[in-house]
């Protein structure tokens, strides 16, 4: 069983996706590390994160224990993820490990929750469940910015709300998968709604889903 959890940042679909995942033991797969280790190659090998060819070519080196580097968490990575995801390159490179994650996950788990842009578009546009996670962008920044502060991190919410913008803006133009609205998704807005709620909104398909797979069977 896939779980697709699509939407932009600081939507909470982190949270809910891992949520959904330790739930109903299945596996969880942030793809945006995968992005954010891309671009933190690009930028560790010295090169242009508007140059193409060298971002596919990071791409295809990429080695998933790079996943583990605490820089990605940072939002310099956040932002070279941004700037790379849009090398068509670069995502056909990421696409086959992806779909063997959801496909055969890990640990002989029966599922698999994965997190990012494209999910439900264009890496399992036949999940058995698609979310997608959203909530208004000034949320979005508060939250972000209370969380870097939370870590010790100076941060301007002013600054924080302009590059979410940013980010949004060039996540949702570029023409490699869009972050768009799967058809098929179930569209839950977290802007004022608790963690809590949003969970609930989220197993509620997931179970009617399983539900139903099992009187199938
Ligand atoms: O989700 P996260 O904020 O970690 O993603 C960082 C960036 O990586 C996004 O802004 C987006 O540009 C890119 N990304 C993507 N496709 C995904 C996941 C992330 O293009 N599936």
């Amino acid at each position: 069983m896939i779980v697709a959890v699509d939407g932009p940042a600081a939507s909470g679909k982190g949270t809910l996706a891992r949520r959904i995942a330790t739930k109903l033991d299945f596996a969880y797969l942030d793809t945006g590390l995968l992005y954010r280790g891309v671009g933190m190659m690009v930028v560790d090998r010295g090169d242009s994160l508007d140059d193409a060819e060298a971002a596919t070519r990071a791409a295809l080196a990429f080695d998933p224990a790079m996943m583990d580097d605490p820089r990605l968490r940072e939002d310099a990575a956040a932002q070279a993820a941004s700037r790379i995801a849009g090398v068509p390159g670069v995502r056909a490179a990421m696409l086959d490990f992806q779909r063997k994650f959801g496909t055969f996950p890990p640990e002989g788990k029966k599922g698999a929750v994965l997190d990012g842009r494209d999910i439900g578009t264009v890496i399992f546009p036949n999940a058995d469940v698609k979310l997608y996670v959203t909530a208004d962008v000034t949320v979005r920044a508060q939250r972000r910015h209370k969380e870097l502060l939370g870590r010790g991190t100076p941060s301007i919410y002013a600054r924080v709300l302009q590059e979410m913008q940013e980010r949004d803006q060039r996540d949702r133009s570029r023409s490699a998968a869009p972050l768009t609205i799967a058809p098929d998704a179930i569209v839950i807005d977290t802007s004022t709604i608790d963690v809590e709620a949003a969970f609930q909104k989220a197993m509620a398909p997931v179970l009617e889903k399983i539900s139903r797979q099992n009187r199938a069977q």
